[in-house]
């Protein structure tokens, strides 16, 4: 039975000694490692609507309703306040 290799990283952003399973690879550690996230931006539905029919003040509710995803490792970075 093959021994389950581990990996040492060092968190960036933190600076934290963290051991894992996952391989240098992955999309987690691949993060990890460089400190960064891949960041995108969107629009919740409700913000989106609101930006359409009360327009301009519509605009201030969409920015609100914005989740902010890390397309690489898929961490929400920023979920906005309406859930
Ligand atoms: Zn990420």
């Amino acid at each position: 039975m093959p021994a389950t290799p581990v990996y040492h990283y060092t968190n960036l952003a933190t600076n934290e000694q963290i051991a894992s399973l996952l391989p240098p690879d992955h999309p987690e550690m691949i993060c990890l490692q460089t400190g960064t996230h891949v960041p995108e931006t969107k629009y919740g539905l409700l913000g989106i609507l609101a930006a359409i029919f009360w327009f301009p003040l519509g605009i201030g509710i969409c920015l609100l309703d914005r989740r902010v995803r890390c397309t690489r490792c898929g961490l929400m970075i920023d979920e906005g306040i309406c859930r």
